[in-house]
């Protein structure tokens, strides 16, 4: 195959171009009554919420979430936290508790300060960097329970500064994992609601009668609250758009075959639409990494969903030399790249589109996911090419400051009143010519 050919191998497909699978289709069709794209569910749903609130959201609740709510009902109470910690195990409570600490860590040396200076005649200018107001965070939970996705969400916003942390969780047969709830508290949200997918985006995004309206939209999900963030963006923020998880593994001969093949599947039994790439310039690994992958892949509980994803999306590629793979790599761009090496740092300056690049045997994915401290909310379907790593800045906007001094209007006065007067804006230039000394 050409080169060209696996360029365009590796790039993804627009958001809007994602085509349902035939069962949930079908599903579907049972569930709305007619055959509706995703996008056209998501209008629907996130319309109705709109015009509805509580209405549309226990509707939605029902017939998707098979939950039957009242609005009250929505929010977790505190016996349901206090349940949550009695039934988990208080091993997994205290890694959790440390991972919390990482990441509050490590984000903590993210945050941004405001600034001023000094200007001539003592005129000042700078940035405030000021945390959002209330910010919603979605924390999946369709086809499992992501504790850590909580944490990774709302630290940044805690350590930014953000007065009121909403978030929203699907209910299993009305309940609530007890990991996701302990989560939660230890990171310090301030609200949780049951409820999932789009009307849960669509809730958040309007308000409703008993959920308050946000400010910005931040998590991942699958694709009905990928389109409907899309749907509710500009009435409020919302960090990215994320799709289906992703590794990309870049490996030379030194790399080890086992642990190349373990890190593929450790992304490949996210879901049956995960992708999993090995790029190496050595043949001999690349045969070496598919013997392996076979072999765990029996092992695997998830062995289905892991297969299937990388029969559809799990490639081997062999290149001419190693940096040909870094090129390859950054037309991917994928959410995780691992650098496996003898030397990874050497092609770090390299990697110019990539969420989070692990680097060295000793660093697999997994220990970003939910334990070193960085995020592990990242840009997926090629957009890193764009987007950013979610972090406290996510949660924090900047204003400009402007003061100057008499004497330093009147210096520059001139200037503006004819930038002013070009633009044909004679009440502009009457501003500044009036405070003419
Ligand atoms: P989810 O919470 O995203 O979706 C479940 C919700 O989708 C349900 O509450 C339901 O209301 C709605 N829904 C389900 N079927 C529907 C239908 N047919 N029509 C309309 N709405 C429907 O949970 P999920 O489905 O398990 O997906 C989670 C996704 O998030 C996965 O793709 C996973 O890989 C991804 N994820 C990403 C990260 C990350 O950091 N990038 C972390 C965790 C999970």
């Amino acid at each position: 195959m050409g080169i060209a050919a696996v360029e365009n191998l590796l790039k993804k497909p627009a958001f809007d171009q994602v085509e349902l699978n035939p069962r949930i289709r079908e599903a579907n069709k049972q569930l709305f009554g007619e055959d509706l794209t995703a996008a056209q569910i998501v209008d629907r749903i996130v319309g109705e919420v709109r015009r509805d609130g509580d209405a549309a959201v226990i509707k939605y609740t029902k017939l998707i979430d098979r939950t039957e709510f009242t609005p009250e009902e929505f929010l977790v109470t505190e016996a349901e936290y206090e349940a949550a910690y009695e039934e988990a195990d208080p091993e997994v409570v205290a890694s959790l508790k440390k991972a919390a600490e990482n990441v509050r860590q490590y984000h903590q040396e993210q945050k941004p300060n405001s600034w001023m200076t000094y200007r001539d005649h003592g005129s000042i200018l700078g940035q405030s960097v000021i945390p959002l107001d209330r910010v919603g965070i979605y924390v999946p939970g369709g086809t499992a329970a992501y504790p850590s996705s909580v944490i990774m969400n709302a630290m940044p916003a805690v350590v930014a500064g953000v007065r009121e942390i909403i978030m929203m969780v699907p209910p299993k047969n009305g309940k609530i994992n007890p990991y996701v709830l302990v989560a939660a508290k230890e990171a310090g949200v301030s609200k949780i609601f049951k409820i999932g997918g789009a009307q849960a985006i669509a809730a958040m995004a309007f308000g409703t009668e008993t959920i308050p309206r946000v400010d910005k939209i931040t998590g991942p999900g699958n694709i009905f609250v990928t389109l409907a963030k899309k749907a509710v963006y500009g009435h409020c923020d919302i960090d990215m758009l994320a799709g289906p998880s992703e590794i990309l593994i870049v490996a030379d001969k030194t790399a080890d075959p086992a642990y190349t093949a373990a890190d593929m599947l450790s992304q490949a039994e996210h879901d049956m639409l995960a992708s999993s790439i090995v790029i190496t310039d050595s043949a001999e690994l690349a045969g070496k990494v598919a013997e392996e992958a076979e072999k765990q892949l029996k092992k695997l509980p998830r062995e289905e969903i892991t297969r299937a994803s990388l029969d559809r999306n799990g490639l081997i590629i062999v290149t001419e030399d190693i940096m040909q793979a870094v090129e390859l790599a950054n037309v991917s761009a994928p959410e995780h790249m691992e650098i496996l090496t003898e030397q990874p740092f050497q092609l770090l300056p390299y990697v110019r589109h990539a969420g989070a690049v692990f680097l060295g045997a000793y660093s697999p994915e997994p220990l970003g996911d939910y334990f070193a401290g960085p995020n592990h909310v990242l840009p997926t379907g090629g957009t890193a090419r764009y987007y950013s790593v979610l972090n406290v800045e996510t949660f924090m906007k900047r204003t400009s400051i402007i003061s100057y001094t008499q004497a330093q209007l009147d210096a520059v006065s001139d200037d503006v009143i004819r930038l002013a007067e070009a633009e044909g804006l004679q009440a502009h230039a009457n501003a500044v010519r009036l405070r003419k000394l």
